[in-house]
């Protein structure tokens, strides 16, 4: 058969087989464990990602058709699903580094992630440098012969900066260092960063993946069978994995993954170019912009932009308290990637703690406001956000 395409392979998930037939729909295994009648497959199952289902821990079938389904979607050989997207990046950081080993990561990063790196230096002796996320010069020049890692944002938060994955992730490849890339923003379908040289992607799949903002949920997909195996011994130690329940919503999301970040795009496109021309709004953030730094190498890297964008009130941080408390349709909320259109604003609540000159340096001014777009229907989202701007 040919390669599927995204929107087919959605639809057609990996079907656990029964005797004889298949369910449709991927079913939910409630269960913590299995029985073996064959002690010799029971002691095999233990020590392998891929073998018979033992322990919850270790595998489960709803969730391995999860983790069958995004290995798929990236072109990776497999991946291990976990209880959330840090489940996910801590299992990989912590399952492949050890005190004295040097990480190289991208600066802007994801909140999580930035303070995990922080305790890697502060607590587990790994130090961390930071380089551009568009910069593979930046990048050799950081490495160091104890350097093992690098890390990378396909786009950032809040501002959207698109990272140089075909740039970035031949620079590791060349200093022998393993590259990985958070894809949570971008999702399988806009960029599958295994095609442009990383060797791990890793997700929040609370975010589009999932898509309904009812479920928790993180992935790590791998290039490579031994990082694969490496990362899954650490992860089942450290207890991160995969709920089935979880697992099975998250799968559900999936198949309509293509259609929703269709309408994502759409919707963010329009509302990003129609506060680009109003008069309250100094600047938008989104690489789908001319105006927007990343432009060119969005371009060329990703078929569509993405549904998070920023923009900064010519009114400053009073102006964005304001926006706060006058859109109606939008909600006020963390997260993003859900079908309902979420605001927030980092200078009050996701990045309180910087100060103007360090926001500044995430490229975030007082009056930025940060929009996860949904899919309601645009006008109804143009009525409610032209109604909070005037
Ligand atoms: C949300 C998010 C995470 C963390 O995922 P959780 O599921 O909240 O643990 C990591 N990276 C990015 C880019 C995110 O948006």
């Amino acid at each position: 058969m040919t390669e599927l395409r995204p929107e087919t392979r959605t639809v057609h998930l990996p079907r656990p087989s029964l005797n004889g037939s298949r369910p449709i729909a991927v079913p939910i295994y409630q269960t913590s464990g299995f029985v073996f009648e064959d002690p010799a497959v029971f002691a095999e199952g233990m020590g392998r990602p891929d073998g018979a289902f033992v322990y919850g821990r270790l595998s489960n079938p709803t969730v391995r058709s999860l983790e069958e389904a995004i290995a798929g979607l990236e072109g990776g050989v497999g991946a291990v699903a976990t209880a959330s997207g840090m489940g996910a990046i801590n299992s990989v950081l912590l399952g492949l580094l050890k005190p004295g080993d040097h990480l190289i990561a991208q600066k802007p990063l994801y909140g999580g992630t930035a303070a995990m790196l922080n305790d890697l230096s502060s607590r587990f002796g790994i130090e961390v440098s930071y380089v551009p996320e568009d910069d593979p010069e930046a990048l050799r020049a950081a490495v160091r012969p104890e350097s093992r890692l690098v890390y990378l944002e396909t786009i950032a938060n809040p501002v959207t900066q698109v990272a140089d994955l075909p740039g970035m992730c031949a620079a590791a490849r060349e200093a022998g260092l393993v590259s990985v890339v958070d894809n949570t923003f971008a999702s399988p379908v806009l960029c599958r960063p295994i095609e442009h040289g990383a060797d791990i992607v890793v997700h929040s799949t609370t975010k589009y993946l999932s898509g309904h903002t009812d479920v928790l949920g993180g992935i790590a997909v791998f290039a490579s069978d031994d990082l694969y195996r490496r990362v899954w011994h650490f992860a089942v130690e450290l207890g991160a994995t995969a709920d089935p329940f979880a697992a099975w919503l998250t799968l559900r999301g999936i198949q309509t993954l293509p259609l929703r970040m269709e309408r994502h795009c759409a919707n963010t496109r329009e509302l990003a170019l129609r506060l680009d021309n109003h008069p309250a709004v100094a600047a938008v953030h989104w690489p789908g912009l001319p105006s927007h730094p990343s432009h060119a190498l969005a371009r060329k890297l990703l078929p569509d932009f993405g549904g998070v964008f920023s923009f900064d009130l010519v009114g400053g941080r009073a102006a964005g308290e304001k926006f706060m408390s006058s859109v109606r349709l939008a909600l006020l909320a963390p997260s993003l990637g859900g079908v309902e259109t979420l605001v927030l604003h980092p200078a009050t609540t996701s990045h309180r703690s910087l100060t103007p000159e360090e926001l500044a340096r995430h490229g975030i001014r007082e009056g930025t406001v940060r929009v996860a777009v949904g899919i309601e229907h645009i006008e109804d989202l143009w009525d409610d956000f032209s109604q909070a701007l005037s």
